[in-house]
């Protein structure tokens, strides 16, 4: 079997898709070029689209971000959606716009993108916006509850980054540790009794990944008053090992961002503590700690609750999602790795799963010609890391 046979395969090989943040019906509505690259990494990570399109603005923009790969893969998931053949460059731009935005005319568009032209039977989704929403499409989306927000009920003023706090949501004014415990474990149960599967921990925008072992009295002295750097660190690391028992009785593995983020203590060595004390929950290491890769490669090899989820990793760098696939093949048993895609809307969605593809196939055929896989093998991990390990962690 060649490589252009082994992608074909893998092209139309069914997904279910570990991590998304699919923006709600209406945003796609009336989606134009403008929006998708707007709510994309391309203007997030890269550099941010110009809000005036005059024709200069655009080339310069389009000659500072054509070459890194967040726009890479997205246009190219635009050309082949719409069927075009150009580049996209400044005089091209409309029809780009028109073809979205007529595509959308079909208020189901974004939906049938994700179902037919990307195959997903299933998609974790994180509406940290709203945490554990299905964006009312149960059928395809299974919700992921964000915990930010439970790390930062130590008083009612606190925020994580997305403006949330616990003891605001929920109304409540809670200042011992054992009732604020109860409390979560209870936020916690009910969100698993509504449908949400996952517990998604994207601290690594909030603080460094080190959480050491804390005291149920050094965790309260952040209730008090006006907490110090030091009282809320404790009542943090007192917080996470609760969640991961709690996480492991309930049976819902922890989705953890890793590297990028903040990038001071993002990489996934930082969990290692963590982990060691927690030896009975899940944990699902996200985006491969780019760029400290050899991290996940080096946890999944020690510990057997740990799984490698991809998602991200092949859009930020395919060359690092490539070597460190290769890495995990080696010292991760192959029931442990998963992908998403970790995007806004269905066409970068489509983006990054062109990527992961072509990395997979990539991999797997390198492997087969060096005589280090049989083919056979070969289509089983792909079927593994793309549908079968995720289905069966999530029951689907
Ligand atoms: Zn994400």
């Amino acid at each position: 079997m060649d490589k252009k046979e082994f992608l074909s395969l893998l092209q139309n090989q069914p997904i279910i898709n570990s991590h998304s943040h699919h923006l709600p019906d209406n945003d796609h509505y009336q989606l134009t070029l403008k929006a998708v690259l707007t709510n994309s990494y391309v203007s997030w990570c890269a550099t941010p689209l110009p809000s005036e399109n005059s024709k200069e603005e655009i080339i310069a923009w389009l000659n500072a971000v054509r070459t890194r790969s967040y726009f890479v893969w997205l246009e190219k998931a635009l050309m082949e959606l719409y069927d075009i053949k150009e580049n996209l460059n400044a005089d091209n731009w409309d029809l780009y716009d028109n073809a979205i935005s007529q595509g959308h005319q079909d208020k189901n568009w974004h939906i049938r993108l994700l179902r037919e032209k990307c195959g997903y039977k299933a998609i974790l989704l994180d509406t940290y916006w709203s945490p554990g929403e299905d964006n009312g499409h149960p059928d395809l989306f299974m919700p992921a509850y964000r915990i930010n927000s439970l790390f930062f009920g130590y008083n009612q003023r606190a925020k994580d980054h997305n403006g949330n706090n616990i003891q605001l949501l929920y109304n409540r004014s809670i200042s011992d540790i054992d009732e604020y415990i109860n409390f979560i474990n209870q936020v916690i149960w009910d969100k698993k009794q509504s449908g949400c599967t996952v517990l998604k921990c994207a601290l690594a925008y909030d603080t460094s990944l080190d959480f050491g072992e804390a005291s149920k009295y050094q965790a309260q002295k952040a209730m008090k008053e006006e907490p110090n750097a030091e009282n809320i660190k404790r009542f943090q690391e007192y917080v996470f090992d609760c969640i991961c028992k709690t996480a492991a009785e309930l049976e819902m593995p922890i989705q953890v961002h890793t590297g990028l983020g903040l990038m001071k203590g993002s990489d996934a060595m930082q969990l290692q503590p963590l982990i060691d004390r927690n030896k009975h929950t899940t944990f699902l290491l996200m985006h491969g700690s780019y760029p400290w890769t050899g991290d996940i490669a080096g946890l999944t090899h020690v510990y057997s609750n740990v799984w490698a989820d991809l998602c991200w990793l092949p859009v930020i760098s395919p060359i690092a999602a490539h070597r460190l696939l290769h890495e995990l093949i080696d010292v991760c048993d192959a029931d442990r790795v998963i992908w998403g895609c970790d995007t806004w809307t269905s066409e970068e969605s489509y983006g990054a799963r062109l990527a992961f593809i072509n990395v997979l196939t990539r991999v797997l055929s390198e492997r087969v010609e060096d005589g280090l896989m049989s083919r056979h093998d070969a289509r089983r991990y792909a079927k593994a890391v793309m549908h079968d390990n995720a289905s069966r962690l999530l029951g689907i």
